[in-house]
């Protein structure tokens, strides 16, 4: 596994120092990046190239460096790449991957709002602690370091928005301990003429150090001079488990290796407090509801396509029974606009042949009880490809929904947080027989369908099936997955009351050019289907409606 190289800027702080040190241990504890370590460009203990040193006596030619930083300015740009460099001419051969800066993102405002809550229901100076966090009286004012490089200034003002957004603060203002302005004092000044009785100072620092420190003398110097506010300066964002995902997500998307655009805060990926229904919601630029224009333009791209086109995402397809022209007209459009294509072998293959050449086509064909892809590396693969910015299809036979497993990778992508939608397919269980001139339900004939795996066969301890409810019930049952199961189905079917002359119809490879269909007896199907070399995939459909087989009717 590809090691990490946590990399710091440095720091005169001892307490800094020891918080890097701790954040690297968490990670390398959690044990789910295989070699991990940490290391300063200067200033501080242990320094880079000690850190390189060791995971390249251990092995390694190939690394992810990770800047410890939150803003993209000089250190994450120019100061980290220059010492990684010198790297590599000590250690020839040596490659490295380079992460992005860690802000802005969810986790660090989240971790933000902790430290701006804990310093709230601490005990003020007249040593009276609030009862629960009065946001609503609560100025905050967020300080970053300050740089020259305005790129990095305006983060720091973004994330004050982000702050603000939906959590309930009076307000949340930029300020900057060097470099920039405003500065501590000014931003105080700015919001006590706001009306500010009570400020908060968050320090926008990952660690203590020499400017954390100014920003807690700064704010202490105003507040002596203003004892009629209440002014209370919270802890840095600190090591702590926040961190630690954040090092492990960026960690991950440097080795996928198509770092793009900062998509983090964008509240279509991620839960944003008070945009929740945002998140998964799919972006389709031509079909706007607030834009006229995109009405009238079909297939043009008019500008505002962002979203759909620069951010992953998964969309998990029903594709129908097989052939090209079942898939819903929905799903047929996100496959066009794929990027990767992820297919199981019953999904409609013929339309894999129409995609663009640089389309990426995986075949996660799961022959039953043959070599299968777990469902695990599906998951991984939908996942990874998403957070690496394409737009990712599942596509699946039938309906996601219907033994399809598609609601375990909806369950995967959210987990991940990356935006999943389903689109719905046509299910061989009902197409299959209507295919074959079955209709699965029919007036006055079957009130009740009731679609059945038969991957398990009757009495296996893990099956969830009633058996003997079915065979009590008068209507349709549809089989799927029973093609070695059948005999003993009907056989336990008889036994528990449906009558042996009840028909069957066994439909193989519906929708395609080699469609059969077989009909038989409930208490014969299990040989006729055996002498007939039924074989997968085909579904079984038995009850009255069976009896109305229209053939003759083109498929
Ligand atoms: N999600 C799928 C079913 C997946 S389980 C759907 O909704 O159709 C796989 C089973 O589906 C197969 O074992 C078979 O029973 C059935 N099946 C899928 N495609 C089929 C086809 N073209 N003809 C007959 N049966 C099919």
């Amino acid at each position: 596994m590809t090691g990490l190289v946590i990399v710091g800027h440095g720091t005169r702080s001892a307490a800094g120092v020891d918080q890097f040190a701790a954040l690297v241990e968490r990670v390398r504890r959690r044990g789910d990046i295989g070699d991990v370590e940490g290391g300063f460009i200067e200033l501080s203990h242990p320094p880079l190239t000690d850190a390189v040193g060791a995971l390249v006596a251990r092995g390694h030619r190939a690394l992810v460096a990770l800047p410890l930083v939150l803003t993209a300015a000089g250190h994450g740009k120019g100061d980290i790449p220059a010492a990684m460099g010198r790297e590599q001419q000590r250690h020839p051969g040596l490659t490295y991957r380079y992460g992005r800066p860690l802000g802005p993102h969810p986790l660090l405002h989240d971790a933000l709002e902790q430290r701006i809550d804990a310093v709230l229901a601490s005990a003020d100076r007249a040593g009276t602690a609030l009862a629960g966090a009065d946001r609503a009286g609560t100025w905050v004012a967020l300080i970053g370091r300050g740089s020259t490089d305005p790129d990095a200034n305006a983060e720091v003002a973004k994330v004050a928005r982000l702050l603000w957004e939906g959590r309930g603060y009076a307000g949340v203002e930029p300020g900057f301990v060097s470099l920039a302005q405003p500065s501590v004092p000014a931003v105080l000044e700015r919001l006590r003429r706001l009306g500010a009785r009570r400020i908060v100072v968050a320090p926008y620092f990952l660690f203590a150090g020499v400017l954390p420190d100014r920003i807690v003398a700064q704010s202490a110097e105003f507040a002596a001079a203003h004892p009629d506010l209440d002014v209370r300066v919270a802890e840095v964002i600190g090591d702590c488990d926040a961190l630690a995902d954040l090092v492990r997500e960026r960690y991950a998307e440097a080795l996928a290796g198509d770092i793009r655009m900062n998509c983090d805060t964008c509240a279509y990926r991620v839960l944003m407090p008070g945009f929740a229904d945002k998140v998964g919601r799919p972006q389709r630029p031509h079909d706007h509801p607030d834009d006229p224009v995109g009405h009238h333009h079909g297939h043009h791209q008019h500008g505002h396509g962002h979203h759909g086109h620069d951010h992953g995402s998964v969309a998990v397809v029903g594709g129908g029974p097989g052939p090209d022209d079942l898939i819903t007209v929905r799903g047929r459009a996100l496959l066009d606009a794929a990027d990767v294509v992820v297919a199981d072998r019953l999904a409609p293959t013929g339309l894999l042949a129409g995609l663009r050449p640089d389309v990426l086509v995986i075949d996660a064909a799961k022959v039953p009880r043959g070599p299968s892809m777990a469902q695990e590396a599906i998951n991984e693969a939908l996942v990874s490809h998403a957070r690496a910015g394409r737009r990712v299809v599942r596509l699946k036979g039938g309906d996601p929904y219907v033994f399809g497993r598609g609601h375990e990778e909806v369950q995967a992508c959210v987990a991940a947080g990356v935006p999943v939608t389903v689109v719905p397919g046509v299910s061989s269980a009902i197409a299959a027989p209507a295919l074959a001139g079955v209709p699965v339900t029919h007036r006055g004939v079957a009130h009740d369908v009731t679609v059945v795996s038969g991957h398990l066969p009757p009495g296996h301890p893990d099956s969830l099936v009633d058996w003997a409810a079915l065979a009590r019930a008068r209507g349709t049952v549809v089989l799927l997955m029973a093609v070695d199961t059948i005999a003993k189905i009907a056989s336990v079917l008889i036994e528990h009351g449906r009558a042996p002359e009840t028909p069957v119809l066994a439909v193989q490879d519906a929708g395609q050019p080699g469609q059969r269909s077989l009909p038989a007896r409930l208490d014969e199907i299990g040989a006729v289907a055996a002498r007939e070399s039924v074989g997968p995939p085909a579904v079984f459909v038995l009850g009255p409606v069976v009896a109305l087989t229209t053939t003759g009717q083109r498929a």
